[in-house]
């Protein structure tokens, strides 16, 4: 069936993108609650009918590791695209809680298995692997949102915040993975796979802070400095050598997924039984700890 806006009661605003807001709203004839994304874009009808055609491969998108995709309807050179709502959002949010061993294994395991999916079964690349796209729910599932489906999509959307935190690979940084038929390769995700691990064992984007506010210093870094790597004194050599080879930076030495799915540290996870709902409960009360003390923060000080 197909969804549009009338079905729809709007309710809390849920996170601000690069490219705009996610809300939660409710499905009223199914009384399914779903997250719902508006983008803005500049364009003419027939390019919005390309774009909603192109979103349609996402139907098929069905795995355990793949956030749900409803449908997408666009009104005045806005599209709205309506997904599974993930009750605990982003990793980036929880991370810093702290993520243990064994639950970056499970989170590695369920990406992975997810990037293969698309791969394997709608032949799409992700292009945007970073922990902001990686959600979660308090059943303790985790799952891909945000990939590359439409090419309309992608060449409309101003690529103004380029900068920031890049999880780019470095081949991609220099352009050269890109063919003439502008395809890039599988291997630049499991780049961006490994950042976001690092990222989440260290609480923080791995590159040094002093490269952020620097575009040019961050993207030399990412192509001529060593890659980051997982902390030795937090987590095991196992777990290190899983993101070692992630990050290698010629995209031919790195491991493909069904090698990473090989791999000790994800065979160990098969029979683990990291307690995820746990987790997450606890990460999300530390975000919400996280977001009291930095409103009480910016009261006036008579208050
Ligand atoms: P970005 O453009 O940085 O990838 P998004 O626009 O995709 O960010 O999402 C912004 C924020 O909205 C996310 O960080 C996340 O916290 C929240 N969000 C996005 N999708 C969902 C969802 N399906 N369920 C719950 N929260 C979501």
């Amino acid at each position: 069936f197909a969804i549009n806006m009338d079905q729809l009661q709007l309710d809390e605003e849920l996170g601000k993108g690069n490219y705009g807001t996610v809300k939660k709203v409710l499905h009223k004839p199914t009384n399914v609650a779903m997250a719902m994304k508006e983008i803005r874009l500049e364009l003419e009808d027939s390019k919005l009918n390309a774009i909603i055609m192109e979103l349609d491969v996402l139907h098929r998108a069905v795995a355990p590791e793949i956030v749900e995709f409803y449908g997408a309807f666009f009104i005045e050179s806005c599209v709205y695209y309506c997904m599974e709502y993930m009750d605990a959002g982003s990793l980036d949010k929880l991370q810093a809680a702290g993520v243990p061993e064994d639950v970056l294994a499970r989170i590695a395991a369920c990406m992975v298995r997810g990037l293969k999916f698309l791969k394997d079964d709608l032949n799409i690349i992700h292009r945007d692997v970073k922990p902001t796209n990686v959600l979660v729910n308090k059943k303790g599932q985790v799952k891909l949102c945000d990939f590359g489906v439409s090419g309309e999509l992608d060449k409309s959307l101003a690529k103004t915040n380029i900068g920031c935190q890049s999880y780019m690979a470095p081949e991609r940084i220099r352009g050269e993975s890109q063919n003439n038929l502008g395809t890039y390769t599988v291997s630049s995700d499991v780049w961006s796979l490994g950042l976001s691990m690092i990222e989440m064992g260290m609480g923080k984007y791995p590159y040094p802070p002093e490269t952020y506010s620097n575009v040019f210093a961050q993207l030399t870094a990412i192509v001529h400095g060593d890659p980051p790597e997982l902390p030795e004194a937090e987590y095991s050599e196992t777990a290190r050598d899983f993101v070692a080879r992630c990050l290698k930076k010629e995209p031919s030495a790195r491991a493909t997924y069904k090698e990473l799915l090989e791999h000790p540290f994800l065979i160990k996870d098969q029979t683990s039984d990291v307690d995820m709902v746990a987790w997450v409960e606890k990460a999300v009360a530390f975000k919400q700890a996280a977001a009291i003390i930095a409103a009480q923060a910016t009261l006036p000080e008579s208050v």
